[in-house]
Formats: C-alpha cells, sequence, structure tokens
C-alpha cells in the first residue's frame, strides 16, 4: 500500500537548532544500528519508519557497517526510501559514517581520505540516495593526520555528497582540534555524535562546553544504554529484547550487573512518581545537558517509538528530581 504521511506530523514535536547552525534536529531521533539488518523482518522496519515520521521524527541514523551483515541496514533503508519516502525526501535528515572496519585490505577501516570517500559513495548506493545531509567520521584515528580526515570531510560537501559534517566518539580535546580544522576550510561542521545516557556521562567532562563554545550541537547516542535504561530487564532478560539476540554481540547478560539492575530499580521508582517509564524519563533526562539537541534511539517496534515520543509530554525536571537522580547514579 502506498504511504502517505500524516498531515498532522509537525504538529507535536520540538525542532532543536543544532549549535549555531541552520540545521534543526528533533528531539528524539531513530538510529538504525540494530532492527534494521538482514536478520531482522523488513516489514517491521518499514512499519517503525513510517510511524516515526508520521510522529515528526525527521531525522533517520545510519553508518556504513550497520547490520549484520554491514551494509545491510543502509539497504534495507535504500528499499524503504524508495518506496514509503521518495516524496519526502527534503524533510528528512539522513546521516551515515564511515570510521569502523568495512572491508578487507588497509582501506576499508579508520580515517583515511581513501576510505571515507569511497565508502560513503558505497553508502550512498546502498540507499539510492544522491547525498546524505550529515556525513560522520565514526571514530578518531590515532595513526591518520587529522588534516587528511577532516580534509576529505571537507572535500565531501564541496563534492556534494554531504550538506553538513560530524564527528563521533572524538574525546574533548580532538574534537577542538578537529573544529578548529574544519573553520579553517569553512566547511559546515555543525555536530557530534556522542554516547549518552544516566549510566554513560563523560560527554560532562568537557565535550559539551566545547561543542557549546564553538557553536556546535551534539546528538546523543544509545540514550537508554541499549534498553538497560527501561523496566524491561529488571524481571530477567525477554526472549525477545536485544540481550537475548545473539546476531546481536553488544548486549549480553554480562551487562545486566546486579549493580546496574540496582540502581536501574530506584531510577524506575523516580520515573513512576513522574508518571513516566524509566524510557521515557532516561530520554528527557539527556536532553537536559548543554548543546545537546537530539536523543538518538534505537527500537525494535512501533510501541517502543510511540512510547518515547510521548516522554515530550513531560520534559522537565524539578530540581529535587535531578537532586535525586545524581544521588542514584554517583
Ligand atoms: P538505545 O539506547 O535507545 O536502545 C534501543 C533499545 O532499547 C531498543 O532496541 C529496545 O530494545 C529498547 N527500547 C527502546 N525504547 C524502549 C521502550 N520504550 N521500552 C522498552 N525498551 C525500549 O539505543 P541503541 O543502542 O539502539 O542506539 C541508538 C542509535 O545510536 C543507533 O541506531 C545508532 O544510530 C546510534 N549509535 C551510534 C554509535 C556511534 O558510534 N556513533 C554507536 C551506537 C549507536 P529491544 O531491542 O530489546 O526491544
Amino acid at each position: 500500500m502506498t504511504y502517505i504521511a500524516d498531515p498532522n506530523r509537525y504538529q507535536s514535536m520540538p525542532y532543536n537548532r543544532c549549535g549555531n547552525s541552520g540545521i534543526k534536529l528533533p528531539a528524539i531521533s531513530l538510529g538504525l544500528w540494530n532492527n534494521f539488518s538482514g536478520e531482522d523482518v523488513v516489514e517491521n522496519q518499514r512499519r517503525m519508519l513510517q510511524r516515526a515520521f508520521d510522529l515528526g521524527i525527521t531525522h533517520f541514523d545510519l553508518a556504513n557497517n550497520y547490520g549484520p551483515p554491514p551494509g545491510s541496514s543502509e539497504e534495507n533503508f535504500g528499499q524503504i526510501m524508495k518506496k514509503d519516502f521518495a516524496a519526502y525526501r527534503d524533510e528528512l535528515i539522513i546521516s551515515t559514517k564511515a570510521g569502523f572496519r568495512m572491508w578487507d585490505g588497509p582501506y576499508g577501516d579508520w580515517g583515511s581520505r581513501k576510505y571515507l570517500i569511497s565508502s560513503l559513495d558505497q553508502s550512498l548506493t546502498r540507499m539510492g540516495l544522491d547525498y546524505v545531509d550529515i556525513f560522520y567520521h565514526h571514530r578518531p584515528d590515532p595513526e591518520t593526520p587529522l588534516e587528511e580526515t577532516m580534509g576529505a570531510l571537507d572535500q565531501i560537501v564541496r563534492d556534494g555528497k554531504a550538506l553538513y559534517v560530524g564527528i563521533s566518539n572524538y574525546n574533548a580535546e580532538d574534537t577542538k582540534k578537529a573544529i578548529d580544522i574544519l573553520r579553517e576550510q569553512k566547511t559546515p561542521f555543525v555536530i557530534h555524535q556522542a554516547a549518552y545516557s544516566m549510566l554513560n556521562r563523560w560527554v560532562e567532562d568537557g565535550l559539551t562546553d566545547v561543542l557549546e563554545e564553538n557553536g556546535a550541537g551534539c546528538i546523543a547516542f544509545v540514550p537508554l544504554a541499549q534498553g538497560l535504561l527501561t523496566n524491561k530487564y529488571l524481571n530477567g532478560i525477554p526472549k525477545d529484547s536485544r540481550a537475548a539476540k545473539d546476531y546481536i554481540p553488544f548486549l549480553s547478560e554480562n551487562d545486566i550487573s546486579s549493580d546496574v539492575l540496582q540502581k536501574v530499580g530506584r531510577l524506575n521508582e523516580i520515573a513512576e512518581e513522574r508518571g513516566q517509564s524509566l524510557a521515557q524519563m532516561a530520554l528527557m533526562w539527556v536532553l537536559q545537558e548543554k548543546s545537546v539537541v537530539s536523543a538518538l534511539i534505537g527500537a525494535s517496534r512501533v510501541s517502543q517509538i510511540e512510547e518515547n515520543v510521548r516522554a515530550l509530554e513531560n520534559a522537565s525536571f524539578t530540581d529535587e528530581e535531578l537532586t535525586a537522580i545524581n544521588d542514584i547514579l554517583k
């Protein structure tokens, strides 16, 4: 059936300006790292993307290696894009990245100009797009000069293959260096994609200061700690959860320690007092941090996206709530 987007899709989602740039991102964005692979049901992927867009989620985040197998998330997205979203291309912010191992040999990993430019060409082919809105260098490369990596990002923008560029997983010091190089090149660096959640607060230790001082935004990935910051693991590991899927190696039984569960249980009580689920509170909490413009969620089903977007109905925290949360996270 032909997909027609909900005409009311722009009525409630807030769009936050990314630093001092012209680009605005939805407070909640959807990532296709897991649940969009060759192992997952394409009809479910399609329903999730449609529902997300109907709820005002205009930003979909990918990377060359998302799968498994690597590349399959971009391929699946490309098919859905063609079928359902071709008419809405100009309403979407689509991002991809390169920086982790993608193909054999010395040119399919890290941060050389050779890798970044050829990888983006491959991503565009898989997704059936002429350009992406944001292209990221996915992780710092300790061996390639930063000037080369940033030079590749600059070239990509000048060639019209990306409108904006970003970096991901860079520490505060390297972020500042990257920003300085890109500024000299007059390349539109707008965003840092960083892991940030109640269980992982490293960005507060300098990174968000650098971004704010330099007019850039932060998009917080894994804001639910892959599902740990929900109530789903409080009574064991559900069969249909990420931790139970052996083709997803990133979350396992060992990560669900009694220490984490104890914190999660106490956070869950605060969320209940706020009239929210823990997932909802965890998402609103990351948006409190300066320079964070969007919480980049993953989802395995439509109902999670709906629940997460409803979080925006109670986005503010009292000082008492923030103190109580800090005490638990200490
Ligand atoms: P999250 O922390 O949002 O975890 C998503 C998982 O949490 C879902 O798959 C689901 O787990 C569970 N979940 C989501 N909503 C709910 C809910 N309301 N109730 C219960 N469970 C819920 O993020 P991800 O780990 O999926 O990462 C998000 C995105 O971040 C990626 O898709 C990618 O775009 C980006 N990313 C970037 C990285 C980088 O290096 N730049 C690295 C990693 C991610 P379940 O499947 O068990 O149902």
